[in-house]
């Protein structure tokens, strides 16, 4: 985990809650860092999520040190704290300037989200700016009612009445700002709420995230009736 790499190259960065980590942010990730040829992605754990705090909401730390554990066996994949040196509540956009920071100038940065977070987008902390500031893959989510044409709908409407869909690149484009590719992997319907949910009433989630994660679940007792103490 560190902040001062110089990050070069197709780069992928994935914000998220990370409450905690499993197979499906993982997959979603792997199958777009494959098809867009990205050399490494980077997750980026929210230190204060602005717009929802999920109960229980496990301590940053130990979001992070599941994530470290999910992505210590695959190169090119890895965690950053970056978000905890920032201002709070973490806005994107600030996330996004500041990870540029360590960027070299020929870096292609592709900011990675679900299709369920981006249809929020229209209430993120200066979402135009973003735009500017880096290209997006949105990709599908199992289980998730949003559709393509949805997302055609609000781009318009909020971000450029102009937008349109290139099939060539698979990716929405219009004037002053880049482009906003759209992907249908994230096939595993998976997500934190059920993985809390199972944990709460006392069930098992092996299988679902990646076995250090549980472990480490299971070693704290996070999101457990009766957390242990750390
Ligand atoms: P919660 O249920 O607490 O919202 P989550 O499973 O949605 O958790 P987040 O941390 O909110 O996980 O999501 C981080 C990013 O990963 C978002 O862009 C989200 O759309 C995406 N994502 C989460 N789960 C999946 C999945 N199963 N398949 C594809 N993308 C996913
Ligand atoms: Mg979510």
């Amino acid at each position: 985990m560190t902040t001062l790499k110089l990050i070069s190259g197709r780069v992928g960065l994935m914000g998220g809650t990370f409450n905690p980590i499993h197979f499906g942010h993982l997959r979603a990730a792997e199958e777009i860092a494959e098809k867009l040829n990205l050399d490494q992605v980077c997750f980026m754990p929210a230190a204060k999520p602005p717009h929802k705090a999920p109960m229980p909401l496990a301590d940053y730390s130990c979001r992070l040190e599941m994530l470290k554990l999910a992505l210590a066996d695959r190169p090119g994949f890895w965690g950053s704290d970056l978000e905890n040196h920032l201002s709070f509540p973490s806005y994107t956009v600030n996330t996004v300037r500041s990870f540029k920071e360590s960027c070299t100038p020929e870096t292609n940065l592709f900011f990675l989200v679900g299709l369920d977070s981006f249809m929020s987008i229209p209430i993120w902390r200066r979402y135009q700016e973003l735009f500017t500031l880096t290209s997006f893959i949105v990709f599908a989510r199992a289980g998730i009612n949003a559709t393509f044409k949805s997302l055609e709908t609000m781009l318009k409407a909020q971000v450029a009445s102009r937008i349109k869909w290139d099939s060539t690149t698979e990716a929405f484009t219009a004037p002053k700002i880049k482009p906003i590719h759209f992907q249908t992997g994230g096939r595993l319907k998976i997500s934190s709420t059920d993985l809390r949910h199972r944990l709460l009433a006392g069930s098992s989630v092996r299988y679902l995230v990646p076995e250090p994660v549980r472990i480490y679940i299971e070693t704290y007792g996070l999101y457990r009736k009766n957390p242990l103490p750390k």
